[in-house]
């Protein structure tokens, strides 16, 4: 379970995030949705571990690694990470890739294969990214934050750098791979369709506040403000 409470963070005069809560049930896949600019990214790097908020705690699997003196490094918090921008490396291969932040116990235990083929990948080990397609590419990168079996991973716009047909295939694979399993997922998108698709539940953010957090059907049934309504209903 990823457990984020009363998270505030502001860059200078800029409060970005505004005591937001985020609950994620184990298992669950959570879309995190809302214009650009509202804080998505932002609260996503608090959780991972990569911006440390100036007030709240976030607790995975119930340990805490954020709070009034705690602060557990990304690399120690077991969460796996896609973001947009995190590419691969182009000289490495892309077994090495995978293998990169891997203990090289699991690295000999044939992790790297191993992951490789639950993206659908097995065999490609030796390849260089550069000789593959963008949704390949994309679920290198998948296969590289499963490698060291996070219980809970975080997605960045993971599938919005992909074509509409590529984008529909690569994101029902992944999301039937998260489902069977069992991890907890949190992704980002400014996609409505996409969030209402994948996500279990979706929590809807605005100006550094998440408005409503349900499953799809009640955001539409009993948006809890004015805002959620007209947000929710523009996807229609
Ligand atoms: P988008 O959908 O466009 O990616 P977002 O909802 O993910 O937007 P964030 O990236 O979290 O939004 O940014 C929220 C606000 O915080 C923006 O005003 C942004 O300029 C600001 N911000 C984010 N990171 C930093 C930083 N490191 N330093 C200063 N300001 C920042």
């Amino acid at each position: 379970a990823i457990d984020a409470r009363g998270i505030s963070k502001a860059f200078g005069a800029n409060a970005v995030l505004d005591q937001v809560d985020l609950v994620v049930t184990p298992g669950d896949t959570v879309a995190l949705l809302g214009p650009s600019g509202c804080g998505k990214t932002t609260l996503l790097r608090t959780i991972a571990g990569l911006e440390r908020p100036d007030a709240g705690t976030v607790s995975i699997d119930g340990q805490l690694v954020v709070g009034p003196r705690t602060h557990v490094p990304p690399e120690r918090r077991r969460i796996g990470m896609v973001f947009q921008d995190w590419a691969l490396f182009p000289h490495l291969s892309v077994g090495a890739n995978v293998g990169y932040g891997l203990s090289r116990e699991d690295r000999r235990g044939g992790r790297v294969e191993e992951s490789l083929r639950l993206v659908g990948l097995g065999g490609f080990a030796d390849r260089m990214p550069s000789t593959l397609s963008g949704g390949q590419q994309q679920r290198v990168a998948l296969a590289r934050a499963l490698a060291p079996r996070p219980k809970a991973i975080l997605l960045d716009e993971p599938f919005s750098n992909l074509d509409t047909a590529l984008r529909v295939q690569v994101r029902t694979e992944v999301h039937a791979l998260l489902t069977q399993l069992g991890i907890t997922t949190v992704f980002v998108t400014h996609d409505q369709e996409e969030a209402f698709v994948l996500g279990d539940q979706v929590a809807v953010m605005s100006g550094g506040r998440i408005e409503q957090q349900a499953p799809p059907a009640e955001l539409y049934d009993h948006p809890a403000s004015a805002w959620v309504a007209r947000f929710v209903g523009d996807a229609n």
